[in-house]
């Protein structure tokens, strides 16, 4: 099936609030690209759940939106539903789980940077290396958000996605296989995840925060439309090695290469940036293709890319 239309009873007697042809390119960190035929705002988890059993059921596509900044919307929009969980109830972080001062459980649509501020508050260490990436919870776990003090899997207790049916399974850390950017979590919605911190001095611990803020925010252009880093850093075929993805852009003079309003920034390779509101979503994928092709010609090497693109194909 298609996308539903707007008054299809498919999820007319849920608590959801629905948004035909909405403009979801303008909801990620690029501000380019089209529409979604219909975004689905749920209330809470049981609507949330029967949403997912629904569309599955009816073979309608199903996509979740995070904070949008690992994401690219092509030009000609998407089909089927995507989701956003910022609904308040998929925001919530509760603290001292089952009495464990130690034990936190953060929502999918939670804010990331707001829950590693109040767990830096808290005195709780572990989530501090997220300084600087932007992410909602579900986001972050589904990249493995990180870098190069850390990543969000050191902290991860536990992950609940909910299955085809919309049930809820929960996978323990020893079930997870979280990877530099990948984890072995099968393509749901994650609910809701839990993280073991550890009792640290508040103080230590913001000092620690800034100073990795301070280091991303002087080698990364932070402040312009981005995705964070558009390639994975590839694995070199004659060393067995990890290389830098923006070295290898570097290498092969491509800092500064623009095509419409799409740049390779200047301070970091591996960023690539819209300089105005202009811009579309074009520009940036004829960029990366150009990239994959130069880079390949230069070092052999095939860049895969670490943005997500959501287009019609
Ligand atoms: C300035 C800047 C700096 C960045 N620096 C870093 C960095 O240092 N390290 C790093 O790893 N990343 C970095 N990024 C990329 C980005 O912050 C991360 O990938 C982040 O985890 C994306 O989270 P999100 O909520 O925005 O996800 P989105 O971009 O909205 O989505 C990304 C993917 O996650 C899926 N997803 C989102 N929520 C859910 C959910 N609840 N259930 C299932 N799937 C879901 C989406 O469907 C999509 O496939 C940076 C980005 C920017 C703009």
């Amino acid at each position: 099936m298609s996308t539903p239309s707007a008054n299809n009873p498919l999820f007319a007697d849920l608590d959801v609030e629905i948004f035909p042809d909405h403009p979801i390119g303008q909801e990620t960190w690029y501000a380019v690209g089209g529409h979604a035929d219909m975004m689905l705002r749920p209330r809470t988890t049981e609507a949330l759940s029967k949403i997912v059993r629904r569309c599955n059921e009816s073979e309608v596509p199903l996509r979740i939106l995070g904070s949008g900044a690992n994401l690219l919307v092509a030009d000609e929009g998407v089909g089927g539903i995507v989701l956003k969980l910022d609904h308040p109830h998929f925001r919530e972080v509760s603290y001292n789980l089952e009495g464990a001062p130690e034990l936190i459980r953060a929502m999918a649509g939670a804010d990331m940077q707001k829950t590693m501020h109040e767990t830096v508050k808290r005195g709780l260490g572990g989530l501090e290396q997220m300084a600087g990436i932007p992410a909602s919870v579900g986001g972050a776990i589904r990249m493995n958000a990180g870098g190069a003090f850390g990543e969000i899997a050191d902290s991860v207790h536990a992950v609940a996605c909910l299955d085809r049916r919309g049930e809820t399974v929960v996978y323990p850390r020893e079930a997870l296989k979280m990877d530099y950017r990948t984890t072995n979590l099968p393509d749901a919605p994650i609910l809701w995840a839990t993280f073991e911190l550890k009792d640290r001095d508040p103080l230590n611990l913001r000092e620690r925060m800034r100073e990795i803020f301070l280091y991303k925010r002087k080698s990364q252009p932070m402040a312009d439309k981005s995705a964070g880093c558009a390639f994975r850093n590839p694995t070199d075929p004659a060393t067995g090695e990890r290389v830098s993805a923006g070295m290898l852009i570097d290498r092969a003079n491509l800092k500064g290469r623009s095509i419409g309003e799409a740049e390779v920034s200047e301070r970091h390779g591996n960023f690539l940036v819209m300089r105005t509101g202009a811009g579309k979503a074009t520009d940036l994928i004829r960029l990366i293709d150009v990239i994959k092709e130069e880079v390949s010609a230069d070092s052999g090497i095939e860049l895969q890319t670490e943005v997500v693109i959501w287009d019609r194909g």
